[in-house]
């Protein structure tokens, strides 16, 4: 490995964890997540996934040990799994996790190039069990493709998490049910609050569902022991004794975890944003195009120093406008 420095920010936090998100674009529309008629980047504003696989290098030489690519959906993007090979050359390298957040959509196809990538663990996010149900969430989405690509992603032999967006009115009974299908089948299970982020149609306020309350209530019924791993983002695990299975918390609103971040998002145009819930960014693909190597880590060195100490995330009770205008599907969630 170079000997270039580690990311440290100003406030102490060590940078070891980078997003990338390598496509805006996505085959669902997810009511939390996307308006129904979203406006893409034009291509010519995207980076080429050998820009990215050559930013992806640079933050590994300096002390980056896992990638998560992310997006939009990050297989509907040509290509992503070969991107997910030249990234997963650097396993054992600097490099400790190649991992992958996804609809599920696409999975069947690419379940086994993944997996000779590289890639151990898979996020995928499911927020219903029931076809109809899924298809309003998603707008336009079937069940049956997600369930087969999770099958074929187990059957490759990579570990699955499933992420189930927790909606008030919308899926809050299936919560239970979800957790033991996930038992069932061995998966892990992170339930996440809605979280304010891009002009969307509906009501943000209506739908958030603080999962303190969720905690309790399942509490009731299951034994669950806290979990100490901290991966420094914000999700919170317990191990569910009786179902034998991982489930995390992602809290955003209602627990505040900034103070052990040590993680950073890299948009698919390339902008740096040192935080999901603020504005500040760096444009590293400029800095790569202009100044290459060298460029990218003065770059690098200036979003250090803009990382804010904590984001600035509020929804009040009147449905205040998002602090952050810019969709989780641009910013890679
Ligand atoms: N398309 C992929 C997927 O859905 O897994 C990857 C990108 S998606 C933006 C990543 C995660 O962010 C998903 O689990 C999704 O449910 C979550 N997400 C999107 N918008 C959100 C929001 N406003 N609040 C909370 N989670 C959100
Ligand atoms: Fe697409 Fe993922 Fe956003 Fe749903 S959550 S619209 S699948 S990017």
């Amino acid at each position: 490995m170079s000997a270039a420095p580690a990311l440290i920010d100003a406030f102490g936090r060590h940078i070891t964890y980078v997003r990338i998100s390598v496509t805006d674009r996505c085959d669902l529309r997810c009511r939390y997540c996307m308006a129904e008629k979203m406006t893409f980047l034009p291509r010519s504003a995207v980076m080429s996934l050998e820009e990215i696989a050559a930013i992806s290098d640079a933050f590994i030489d300096r002390g980056v040990r896992r990638i998560r690519l992310t997006g939009g959906e990050p297989l509907v993007r040509r290509g992503v799994p070969e991107l997910a090979r030249m990234i997963g050359a650097r396993l054992g390298d600097g490099l400790d996790e190649l991992t992958l957040t996804t609809n599920g959509t696409r999975l069947a196809d690419h379940a086994i190039t993944l997996r000779e990538a590289g890639v151990r663990r898979i996020n995928v996010s499911l927020d219903s069990l029931d076809p109809a149900r899924f298809r309003h969430i998603t707008r336009v989405g079937d069940l049956d493709p997600v369930l087969a690509g999770i099958d074929a992603a187990r059957g490759a032999g990579l570990s699955i998490k499933i992420n189930m967006v927790a909606l008030k009115g919308l899926n809050e009974d299936e919560i239970e049910p979800m957790l033991r299908w996930c038992a069932a089948r061995g998966h892990d299970l992170t339930l996440i609050e809605t979280m304010p982020l891009g002009a969307m149609d509906e009501d943000r306020v209506d739908r958030f569902l603080p999962l303190d309350g969720v905690k309790a209530k399942l509490a009731e019924r299951h034994a669950m022991t806290p979990l100490g791993d901290r991966t420094g983002g914000p999700a919170r695990y317990v191990r569910m004794d009786d179902l034998g299975i991982r489930l995390g918390f992602i809290t955003p609103l209602s627990e505040n975890f900034c103070a052990t971040c040590n993680r950073v998002r890299l948009t698919v145009s390339g902008e740096l944003f040192m935080c999901l819930g603020s504005e500040r960014k760096v444009d590293l693909r400029a800095a790569w195009r202009e100044g290459g190597r060298e460029g990218i880590d003065a770059a690098l060195d200036r979003a250090l120093a803009a990382k804010p100490l904590a984001h600035d995330f509020h929804i009040d009770a009147r449905g205040a406008a998002p602090a952050v205008d810019r969709h989780m599907s641009v910013t890679g969630g």
